[in-house]
This record gives C-alpha cells, sequence and structure tokens, in this order.
C-alpha cells in the first residue's frame, strides 16, 4: 500500500526536499504503526528542510517533529489498535523519522494518549509548540508568578510558541505584553489576550543597558539574543523569564546585574526530552485551558508539498501562528 512522505536527501552538500512515495516496508522498526492525520511545521522543521541547521544527521530522513493520529498495527499493550494518539519530540523529525508521512512506525515510549476533548488537528495546532507554550507557563507559575505581579513579556509572540503562550497566559489572568516584529499581527494578539502589543524596533531602538526600568514581574521569551538581554534588564525584584528559543539568536550578552541587584532568575524550558509525566500533564493542562476559538484563529493548513515553501517562510521569521501540516 503505497502512501506519501516527505523525504529528505542530501545532494552534493545540500538538502533536497520531495514528496515521495514510499512503503510500509520502508518505514523504521518501532512498535506502533501509527496512520497520521497531522502534523505541523516547528522553526526547528524549518531549519531542518532548507538545511539552514543541522538539524538531520541521517539521510534520507522523514522529518517533522510532530504527529497526531491513530494506532493501526499495534505490539504495545498501553495503545491497542484504534488508540489515538500524540507524538512530539524525542529527536523524532531529527534522529529518528517524523511526521511528515501518512504512515510512521514509532517507538510506543515516546507517545501520549490524546486526552479527552482534543481532536488530533486541535493536537497539531498545538503541537511542540503548544507543549512548549504550556510548560513555560508552568515553569512561571511553579516558581511563584502570579498575575498581581505586574506585566508578563511574551518575545517573538506572533510565531508558534509565542502566540500560544500569549493565549495561556491570559487565560490563566496575567497581564501579557506581547512583544512582535510584525505591526500586522497586532489585532490578532489582542485576540488572543494581549493586553498590549509592543513593536521590536521600538524595543530595541537603545542597545540593552546592565539594568534598565523595571517593568517585567516574568516573561517569556522565543527569540534569545539581545531581546533577551532587554527583558532582563527590566525585569521587576524577583522576575522570572522562562528562556526557550533562538529565533533572533543563540548568544546572550548580558549582565548577572538582574540576577545580583533584582533577584531575576532565568528558566530554561526543554520540551524534547521531557519525561512522559510531565508531557501527559502539560498535555491535559492544554486540552482543559486552551481556548478553543484562539487555537482556530492561529492556525494555517497545508500539504505536503507546500512544506518546502513555508519551511523557507519560518526560518525567516514570516510565519504568523501555526502552520498545521494535513496527511
Ligand atoms: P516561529 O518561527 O513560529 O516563531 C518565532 C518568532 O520569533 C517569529 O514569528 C517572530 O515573531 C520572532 N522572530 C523571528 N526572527 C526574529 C528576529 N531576528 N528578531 C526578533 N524576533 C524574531 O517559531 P516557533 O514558535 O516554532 O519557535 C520559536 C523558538 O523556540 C525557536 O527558536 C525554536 O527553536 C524554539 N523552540 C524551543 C523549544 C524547546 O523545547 N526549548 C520547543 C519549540 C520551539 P514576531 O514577528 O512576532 O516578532
Amino acid at each position: 500500500m503505497p502512501f506519501d512522505a516527505l523525504v529528505l536527501r542530501q545532494h552534493e552538500g545540500k538538502t533536497q526536499a520531495q514528496v515521495e512515495s514510499l512503503e510500509l516496508d520502508a518505514l523504521p522498526a518501532g512498535d506502533v504503526l501509527i496512520k497520521v492525520d497531522y502534523s505541523s511545521l516547528n522553526y526547528k522543521d524549518g531549519l531542518a528542510i532548507t538545511g539552514k541547521g543541522k538539524i538531520v544527521r541521517d539521510f534520507p530522513m522523514v522529518p517533522g517533529v510532530d504527529l497526531a493520529g491513530e494506532v493501526v498495527e499495534s505490539e504495545a499493550d498501553a495503545y491497542p489498535v484504534g488508540s489515538q494518539v500524540i507524538l512530539t519530540g524525542w529527536s523524532v523529525g531529527e534522529r529518528y523519522w517524523g511526521g511528515y508521512a501518512q504512515y510512521m512506525r514509532v517507538q510506543s515510549k515516546w507517545l501520549v494518549p490524546l486526552p479527552d476533548g482534543l481532536s488530533t488537528r486541535e493536537a497539531m495546532i498545538l503541537g511542540t509548540a503548544g507543549l512548549t507554550a504550556q510548560l513555560c507557563v508552568q515553569r512561571l507559575q511553579n516558581a511563584g508568578i502570579t498575575p498581581d505581579q505586574g506585566p508578563v513579556i511574551v518575545t517573538g509572540a506572533s510565531g508558534g510558541v509565542g502566540s500560544l503562550a500569549v493565549s495561556l497566559l491570559a487565560q490563566q489572568g496575567f497581564k501579557v505584553h506581547a512583544l512582535s516584529t510584525k505591526a500586522q499581527a497586532s489585532a490578532q494578539l489582542k485576540a488572543l489576550g494581549a493586553e498590549e502589543v509592543i513593536l521590536w524596533a521600538d524595543f530595541m531602538q537603545e542597545a540593552p543597558k546592565m539594568l534598565e526600568k523595571s517593568i517585567w514581574a516574568a516573561g517569556v521569551d522565543t527569540v534569545g539574543g539581545d531581546t533577551l538581554a532587554k527583558v532582563l534588564a527590566q525585569t521587576q525584584y524577583n522576575a522570572c523569564i522562562a528562556a526557550v528559543g533562538l529565533a533572533q539568536s543563540p548568544a546572550l550578552n548580558t549582565s548577572v546585574m538582574p540576577f545580583i541587584l533584582r533577584g531575576a532568575s532565568l528558566l530554561g524550558v526543554d520540551s524534547v526530552m521531557q519525561p512522559y509525566a510531565q508531557r501527559l500533564a502539560a498535555w491535559e493542562a492544554l486540552a482543559k485551558n486552551m481556548a478553543r476559538e484562539h487555537l482556530q484563529s492561529v492556525a494555517a493548513e497545508i500539504c505536503l508539498a507546500e512544506l518546502p515553501e513555508y519551511a523557507e517562510a519560518i526560518t525567516e521569521g514570516k510565519i504568523r501562528g501555526r502552520v498545521l501540516v494535513k496527511l
């Protein structure tokens, strides 16, 4: 039974992406076979497909760090045939074949069951971005941050992680200030619950100083670089900033001043290797807390053949919200 997959191959040192027809016996070993309903496009997928980042080491590779679908063959007691499942992270789409295929065989230890009340489509509008946004919110809340402490900044706010973080934080009662390079994203960010939208060009008019006026009780940073340095310089006393991405730069040139004079904390968040129990809890929280109308409003839907074009766009910071891939 042939099916479609996006396959990455290397030709003269360059990554080439093409939709190919595969047979089930071409798939890697694993204890469950999944009929994939949806995948999604994340920044990392963009780097993998375009070859702009060293994400994929072994070729040929089926990329796609996310997938959701139904188990159609199983040797795993926890996931009988007919189970609906989600897979994000665990280096799938990087070291192991991933979600850009109509069928994929994977290891059941990477799966979580689809939470009650969430469709596979909604799960992939969320995907790695939603899981990561939820982990950031939990990290801030576990650190004791509460809405009465003051405004929370979200950087890269119109991107996947950013827009879902804006929505989740606003749902939890936080006053969210959304930082975006895109003036045209302002109305959508307000609709997701942002109290203020700050234009990145205004925010970054002056290079970050060691300390600036205290503003932020907390933050979710998806871009790194000087933007994060500026956010740190503007922290309130005892603020917590969740650092999750590097869309601007992996570099961080800052000083110890926000940490030693304001008691600020920089909290790293990783979704890829997150243990099962925490993953499950985060997905259940997402199913409970995520505003369904926000999910629909941030989603664009594409097919496998459109991935190379969208991959280029996401690496250039041109995508708004989440890109859903229908298999
Ligand atoms: P997106 O491309 O969807 O979002 C990134 C956003 O960052 C863009 O939409 C843009 O938003 C902003 N941006 C892009 N380039 C620049 C720039 N040069 N300067 C300032 N802002 C910029 O990506 P994702 O949401 O999928 O991922 C965001 C980051 O988080 C990535 O670095 C990704 O690798 C990382 N990530 C980390 C995870 C983890 O587990 N730690 C999991 C998921 C993602 P705007 O125009 O609104 O400013």
